[in-house]
């Protein structure tokens, strides 16, 4: 297999800075989920936290106890899936702060922490709109007094109000916030101080700073990775970190075959539509197979040219989020698919 991404950690490193700028004084929580956007776990969160990165948000409680082993006691950890009695034990054990968005989550991770005589802390999130896992408005004034009385046990401390939001139109966002603003005054009633008030993702972070709150949850930015339908990866003055490079196995006439298919990740639906990258310019992507793909011919190909799927260095730069509006998905779905058959090589300039 002659696919690699590589990522480039030094670009890595300045988007986070650049991230960091945009939305100061509010705090960065890099979003390392789904192995850090595919482009590997602990080297990202090393090179970030090498750089003063101190919160990190890792989707589920295994992923934040993989960030915990490669950075160590100092990072502040979020995890807001929590799927089990194991995970909860886990995550105190850790000290992962965790999201809560549930009034039976709640209560087991008051147990968990009773039994291990600990105290975790706790963000509390409210459903403004998305129905996924949160606490509905209608049941908000009971949570948050529930939460209170757990703090005033000691079993949790309230660290967070937070809430996920769509991004996708400002009015939508614009009625999420609305209730975000209630369920802070109804926390703030209940006798909740929290610290750490975080609602907004990459796009928001950036266009939309009454959306910043104490953090922002940041991800896509992060890696590189623009909006669907957004400003352009250098508008926003980020790089993309990931490179998808494969090498041609055959030359078959009018096309040629490449290391990399279906099964890689490439999606089959980028048949016909998409151009990669080659010595000679850019060349239309003919068809996907499992484990191999042909692509245009040109004049003088040969076996062990590289091809770029998509990347900086790509002829014309494609980027992941380019290939995703040929299919009507997002940059992020693109990079997370790449299998972890390929691999990953880190670069720093
Ligand atoms: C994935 C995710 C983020 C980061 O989103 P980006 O658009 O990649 O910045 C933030 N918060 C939550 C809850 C997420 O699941």
């Amino acid at each position: 297999m002659t696919a690699r991404l590589s990522v480039d950690l030094d670009a890595l490193v300045a988007n986070v800075a650049r991230v960091r700028d945009t939305v100061s004084p509010a705090e960065l929580m890099l979003v390392v989920k789904d192995d850090a956007y595919g482009h590997g776990l602990a080297p990202v969160v090393r090179a970030a936290s090498a750089i003063g990165v101190t919160w990190f948000g890792a989707f589920d409680v295994r992923t934040g106890c993989a960030v915990r082993d490669a950075v160590g006691d100092d990072a502040r950890i979020f995890a807001w899936i929590a799927a089990s009695r194991e995970d909860l034990d886990a995550a105190v054990a850790q000290r992962i702060d965790l999201g809560i968005g549930d009034a039976d989550l709640l209560e087991e991770l008051a147990d968990a922490a009773r039994d291990a005589g600990a105290t975790v802390r706790a963000h509390l999130k409210i459903d403004t709109g998305l129905h996924r896992n949160g606490v509905r408005p209608e049941q908000w004034p009971g949570f948050v007094s529930r939460a209170a009385a757990l703090q005033t046990e000691g079993v949790i401390d309230v660290v967070g109000v937070w809430s996920h939001i769509a991004e996708a139109s400002d009015a939508e966002d614009d009625d999420a916030r609305l209730v975000y603003e209630w369920a802070l005054d109804e926390a703030a009633a209940a006798g909740l101080r929290p610290a750490m008030r975080h609602l907004a993702a990459s796009a928001a972070s950036f266009a939309r700073p009454e959306f910043r709150y104490d953090m922002v949850r940041v991800g896509a930015f992060c890696y590189g990775i623009r909006s669907a339908g957004g400003p352009s990866a250098d508008d926003l003055g980020l790089t993309p970190i990931g490179t998808l490079e494969t090498d041609v196995i055959e030359v078959a006439g009018e096309s040629v075959r490449v290391d990399l298919g279906f099964l890689h990740g490439l999606p089959s639906t980028l048949r016909t539509r998409a151009a990669v990258g080659t010595p000679a310019g850019s060349r239309q992507l003919i068809a996907v197979g499992d484990s191999d793909s042909l692509v245009a011919a040109w004049r003088g190909a040969a076996v062990g040219d590289a091809v770029t799927i998509y990347g900086p260095g790509a002829s014309g730069e494609v980027s992941a989020t380019d290939l995703a509006e040929l299919i009507g998905t997002i940059g992020e779905e693109i990079a997370l698919r790449v299998s972890p058959l390929v691999e990953r090589r880190y670069t720093r300039r």
